[in-house]
């Protein structure tokens, strides 16, 4: 048996596309101390020390959210389709990257099924504002709050997430062809 007797199978199969997703940001203090934006993940914004460096606003969940969705659809990569020499993207909303993500989606025939994401970084705790950086997610996207999951985790205080350096992002996305 090899490959080929699945060919004449792939009508009958849903026509489903997942992506994978994956951001991370250095993160410093303020100016002049660093060049740390506000720490702002999944448009929530957390009373921290440090925060992200990077050319838009620096939002690795909603940047790994576009990734996942751009992935799943065959398309460039945030980084491609927004470049970070384009002086254009200084300081951007990533809600923006958000909407051209979803228009993307809706352009291809596709919906969102569900989003899993998983948010790495030592601190702060994303425990409070776990419900609105979902609520963000799925607002943005126009699908229900239900199709969006989120986790927190630590990097056991090892490598540059343990030690509060960095934030580090993984999405997983799944897309589904709309029939008629
Ligand atoms: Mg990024």
């Amino acid at each position: 048996m090899d490959g080929r007797q699945w060919v004449g199978m792939s009508p009958l199969l849903p026509a489903l596309r997942i992506g994978h997703g994956y951001d991370l940001h250095r993160l410093e203090p303020a100016p002049p101390a660093g060049n740390g934006r506000p720490f702002v993940l999944a448009g929530v914004r957390f009373d921290h020390p440090t925060g992200p460096v990077g050319h838009s606003d620096g939002d690795a969940v909603y940047h790994a959210v576009v990734d996942a969705l751009l992935g799943a659809l065959g398309l460039p990569d945030i980084g491609q389709a927004f470049p970070d020499t384009d002086a254009k993207w200084d300081g951007q909303d990533s809600a923006y990257f958000m909407e051209q993500a979803r228009a993307a989606v809706a352009a291809h025939g596709h919906g969102i099924v569900n989003i899993d994401v998983t948010v790495i970084c030592e601190r702060p705790k994303l425990s409070p504002a776990k419900t609105r950086m979902i609520a963000n997610i799925a607002d943005l996207l126009g699908i229900g709050r239900e199709r969006v999951n989120l986790k927190g985790k630590t990097h056991e205080k090892v490598d540059a997430v343990g030690e509060g350096r960095a934030v580090e992002v993984h999405v997983v996305a799944l897309l589904a062809a709309l029939g008629g």
